[in-house]
């Protein structure tokens, strides 16, 4: 989609720290991270959000989370997984993503 800042991520337009890629998701750390580890996963076709998302899609990022939870070492001590929707779910950017968190421990209710 053109102007949506995670598909000119995803086509290489602007540059990203990648981490992992496959036929349906790109991973990318976060350029403002909020954990030791804080990777975005993101669905290669655009949508907007979880709202417009099947559940194949959002099934495809929880794989892809597991996995580098794994990779990055997180899953014995554990991790977050987040999904922020809407103005006041605080989603800044219109394509959606899964946020993976870990390597602190983490507070709850979040802010
Ligand atoms: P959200 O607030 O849930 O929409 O999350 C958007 C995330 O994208 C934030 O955590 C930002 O730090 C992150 N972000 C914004 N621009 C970039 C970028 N160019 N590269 C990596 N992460 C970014």
């Amino acid at each position: 989609m053109e102007n949506c800042l995670f598909c000119r991520i995803i086509a290489g337009e602007i540059p990203s720290s990648k981490v992992y890629e496959d036929e349906h998701v790109f991973a990318f750390r976060d350029i403002d991270p909020q954990a030791p580890t804080h990777i975005l996963i993101v669905p290669k076709a655009h949508c907007d959000s979880v709202m417009d998302a099947s559940a194949e899609t959002v099934g495809h990022m929880a794989d892809a989370a597991k996995l580098l939870a794994v990779r990055e070492g997180l899953n014995e001590k554990g991790f977050r997984l987040v999904i922020n929707t809407g103005d006041e779910g605080g989603q800044s950017v219109k394509h959606l993503h899964l946020h993976l968190l870990g390597g602190r421990s983490m507070q709850w209710p979040p802010g």
